[in-house]
């Protein structure tokens, strides 16, 4: 399957008063048309910048994004311009995201407005309306504000908005974290199924490894700006290989009692992504961390087909 975006040592660095912060550092991944990459780590490791440099909206420090075969990285603003129809987002808190002062319906026609897709008033209308019904979003509510809608409804009007200028790419940032659990199950239903429905291609970014496991084609483990796995979604919960993967997976809640879930707990100082030091960045938080994770830095290997890991001791740790 062709990929629809292409991502090759990609980095994003800013600039601080104590030295260069890593906020992504040498992260290469594609994804396939049609196809969900889940993205996971703690806060602070990077993913939601990812997401935003491979959009586009922040500037790269290094390193090539294609979109479509084309190189799109740091393209000038009126290329950019027309990417923006193609590639969206949705964002993690679906209050803040929305401009309090529009209606549900000028919400979702702002970006038609913007791109003069829809001139004629009544047509524009009418495509909200569509658009509504898209995302099961009643249309008594075109005239409301997003103050007088719950979560789930307002998460919805950002789905709708992404939507409105028909893109191939969506990036998800947190998109269900702020909702409660059962409108993230009616969420990530809709979003399944307008996938199916119209070929979307999703990078969906979240903290929580059981909203992504249902999703994802493939997940992308990131600690401190580097990605540590990346392999299929069925198989990281198999099969994961990485001490930090490891540690992750065994914090989600079990809904057995009656089987044995042992909780890895992390110890250790998180290491600065200031200027950090050669060698592993989990290493002053790893069980099995060896010389050699302090002065190298672990490259990512194929450790089975499709399965990538970046660490060391990969074989000792896994028999
Ligand atoms: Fe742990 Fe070393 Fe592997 Fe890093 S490289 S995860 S410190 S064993």
């Amino acid at each position: 399957m062709s990929a629809l975006i292409e991502v090759k040592h990609l980095k994003k660095y800013f600039k601080t008063a104590t030295g260069m912060l890593h906020a992504v550092d040498d992260v290469t991944f594609s994804i396939p048309k049609g196809q969900t990459l889940g993205v996971v780590g703690e806060s602070g490791c990077g993913k939601s910048t990812l997401g935003r440099t491979v959009l586009g909206l922040l500037d790269s420090t290094d390193g090539e994004i294609y979109f479509e075969g084309e190189n799109i990285t740091n393209v000038s603003h009126e290329k950019f311009h027309d990417l923006r129809r193609k590639m969206q987002i949705i964002f993690q808190d679906p209050y803040s995201s929305l401009n309090p002062r529009m209606s549900v319906g000028d919400i979702i026609a702002e970006p038609l407005q913007i791109f003069n897709l829809c001139p004629d008033k009544a047509e524009r209308e009418q495509k909200v309306k569509e658009l509504m019904d898209v995302v099961g979003l009643d249309q008594r509510f075109i005239n409301s504000y997003p103050h007088e809608l719950d979560g789930g409804r307002r998460q919805r009007i950002g789905i709708a908005r992404a939507l409105s200028l028909d893109p191939k790419f969506i990036v998800c940032d947190e998109p269900v974290s702020a909702l409660d659990v059962s409108i993230q199950a009616q969420i990530l239903n809709l979003m399944q199924d307008l996938q199916e429905q119209k070929g979307l291609t999703y990078m969906f970014i979240t903290h929580n490894l059981s909203v992504v496991k249902h999703i994802s084609d493939n997940i992308m483990v990131m600690y401190l700006g580097q990605m540590v796995e990346l392999c299929g979604a069925k198989e990281l919960f198999a099969n994961n290989l990485h001490p930090y993967t490891k540690a992750l997976l065994s914090a989600i809640p079990h809904p057995s009692i009656r089987e044995k879930h042992e909780r890895i707990i992390l110890k250790g100082e998180i290491s600065s992504p200031i200027n950090p030091k050669p060698g592993c960045r989990f290493a002053a938080r790893c069980n099995y961390a060896t010389e050699e994770c302090f002065k190298r830095d672990p490259e990512l290997r194929e450790c089975t087909p499709g399965h990538f890991v970046a660490c060391h001791n990969v074989e000792a740790i896994n028999g």
